[in-house]
């Protein structure tokens, strides 16, 4: 993904203007999916290019939160003091390299156990994602998880044969009861908390 090209994140937030600020490509925006880490990526040059005050990898506690206008908490499962009811999802993926193989759009297999999505990245990379376990265990993959991924991705695409895995990667993914994403004051009036994303909403 081209890095974003914007001027300016104005008050009217993400929403409005996101799309002009960063250049999906066509690609993305016909099979409705983005390269999370290049998105990141973009936003970070973005935010250093108008000069924001960028502190990366700083833990923040429940009651040590710093002294600004608005806070934004988005701390995912990090902020389940605030949210008794939250609770992760476990999420495994794995990514291949196989520049041989032209994909051009997502794949998603329509399965009741093993609803895979295989997802083109750049430069020959492709990212087969994801597993969903109620648990916050964050350990490395498990067999039963790196066999499911390679299991349904191959019965897709036997092509991925002689792909080569780069890496397999797990996470947890923050989950309200209602399964809903909640944006919104519930600390105080200048904290807003933004959490219960179990998607992002693009793959
Ligand atoms: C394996 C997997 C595959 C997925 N695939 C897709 C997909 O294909 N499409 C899709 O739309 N969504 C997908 N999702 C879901 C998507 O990743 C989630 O929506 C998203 O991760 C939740 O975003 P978040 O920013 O709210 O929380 P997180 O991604 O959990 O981010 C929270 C961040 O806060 C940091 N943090 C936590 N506590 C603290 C603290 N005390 N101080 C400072 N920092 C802290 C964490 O280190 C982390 O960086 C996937 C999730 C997983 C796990």
């Amino acid at each position: 993904m081209p890095r974003a090209k914007t001027s300016t994140f104005g008050p009217d937030g993400w929403t409005s203007g996101f799309e002009d600020r960063v250049d999906f490509g066509e690609e993305s925006r016909e099979c409705a999916q983005v390269d999370n880490r290049e998105l990141l990526k973009a936003v970070a040059i973005t935010l250093e290019d108008e000069g924001v005050e960028c502190h990366w990898e700083t833990f923040i506690s429940d009651d040590a939160f710093l002294d600004a206008g608005i806070i934004v908490d988005c701390r995912g499962m990090g902020a389940k003091g605030d949210w008794p009811n939250l609770r992760g999802v476990r999420g495994e993926i794995v990514r291949f390299h196989a520049p041989e193989l032209e994909l051009h759009h997502m794949v998603r297999l329509l399965h009741p156990r093993y609803p895979v999505y295989i997802a083109p990245r750049a430069e020959g990379r492709l990212v087969v994602g994801a597993t969903s376990i109620e648990c916050d265990d964050r350990s490395t993959v498990s067999v039963r998880g790196a066999l499911e991924l390679l299991t349904s991705a191959y019965s897709v695409l036997p092509a991925l044969a002689e792909a080569r895995i780069l890496e397999f990667s797990t996470q947890v993914r923050p989950v309200l009861p209602d399964i809903c994403p909640h944006v919104g004051s519930i600390v105080s009036a200048t904290r807003c908390t933004s959490t219960g994303f179990i998607v992002m909403g693009s793959y």
